[in-house]
């Protein structure tokens, strides 16, 4: 018998395991095992949305940044990098060309930029909102307060992504600078949820001083949150760093952590992050097979986006980019899947 299958048979029965059963799959995962989450992940994920894949329009808002997360690329205390900041007016013609190529849900994501302020998001929300009344607005701003996500929301906002980085409070200060809390983060996602928000949490595979251990915390924290998305993806070193020399994480661990997540949650809405394809170039591909059923293509205008550098390599004119979503439905319809053009909200309970 094959404890790890059995417990993968667990999973899928209960939708629960304790963390030490968590970390027992982490630690004892072989190709075989891999493989039998990978079949069940897509079990599950067929059940509820067949071959579908959902397409997100990424738009890099802003890289200006008042927060040091000391893995980051863009952190504030980073000199190297060359800032910048999209207008509203940039942003709105973003969605513009975004609607036209089939996107049906926008992501504003961005450093925490003081710039954008409830008065300067309200009314691009709205705005967008009232143009395209058939997409989803997600916002993926970092921290605010509880007053700012709500009037976001009234504004129109359907979703919040917020990784909650590590599910471990001692990695989570390992990871970022002193003035960052674990507890300010935790509130921030309960607060979310309680406003109404379709809310995503996330990790990277493979930070610096993560174990397996800190992993199936992660997963018992997915599973305990219960958020509507989950943002995972391998961590890639950044030269202007402390981590530099560190390695990137493993596309074979994040690809069963994918698995694992589906079964966890068999409706969760689920990328494949481009991460995966810096790793490895069929990374999309792998991550979609393996239980995802989201991709974000990059959708900020293109003299940006190789400034919104929040690790080494990461991709940035191939068919990540928006533009090129033709190349990856044929990527897609290779692997058996479709890009379907609706807002993809996450199906059933
Ligand atoms: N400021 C926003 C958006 C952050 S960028 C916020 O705080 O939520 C989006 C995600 O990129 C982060 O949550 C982080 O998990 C990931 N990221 C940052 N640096 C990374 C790196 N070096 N390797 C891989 N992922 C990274």
């Amino acid at each position: 018998m094959n404890k790890a299958v059995d417990l993968i048979d667990k999973l899928s029965a209960q939708r629960t395991l304790t963390v030490e059963e968590y970390k027992y799959l982490l630690d004892n995962r072989s190709p075989d095992v891999e493989t039998y989450a990978r079949e069940k992940a897509d079990f599950f994920r067929q059940q509820i949305y067949g071959n579908s894949v959902y397409v997100r329009g990424l738009i890099e808002i802003s890289n200006i940044c008042k927060n040091n997360c000391l893995y980051c690329g863009i952190r504030g205390g980073n000199t190297n990098c060359q800032r910048y900041r999209l207008s509203a007016e940039e942003i709105f013609n973003c969605c513009v060309e975004g609607y036209k190529l089939g996107f049906r849900t926008f992501v504003m994501q961005g450093g925490e930029d003081e710039y954008f302020s409830d008065d300067i998001l309200v009314p691009l929300i709205k705005k967008i909102k009232s143009k395209f009344p058939d997409c989803a607005v997600t916002l993926s701003l970092g921290e605010r307060s509880k007053e700012s996500y709500e009037s976001l929301f009234l504004a129109g906002a359907d979703r919040y992504l917020l990784r909650h980085e590590a599910a471990d409070e001692e990695l989570y200060s390992m990871l970022h600078p002193q003035g960052m809390s674990y507890s300010n983060r935790m509130e921030c996602l309960k607060n979310l949820k309680e406003i109404g928000y379709q809310v995503g949490c996330g990790f990277m595979v493979g930070a610096p001083y993560q174990t397996t251990e800190h992993m199936a915390k992660d997963l018992k924290f997915i599973e305990e949150f219960g958020p509507q998305m989950c943002g995972i993806g391998p961590f890639v070193p950044h030269k202007d760093t402390i981590f530099k020399d560190q390695k990137s994480g493993s596309a074979d661990l994040t690809c069963f952590l994918l698995s694992l997540i589906r079964i966890i949650k068999p409706n969760l809405l689920l990328p494949a992050t481009t991460a995966l394809g810096t790793v490895e170039d069929d990374g999309r591909e792998r991550g979609i097979l393996s239980g995802a059923n989201v991709i974000m293509p990059n959708l900020s205008p293109e003299g940006v986006r190789a400034k919104y550098d929040l690790y080494d390599n990461k991709l940035s004119t191939g068919a990540e980019s928006a533009q090129k979503i033709t190349e990856l439905s044929r990527r897609m319809e290779k692997i058996g899947f479709k890009i379907e053009i609706t807002r993809g909200d996450a199906k059933g309970r």
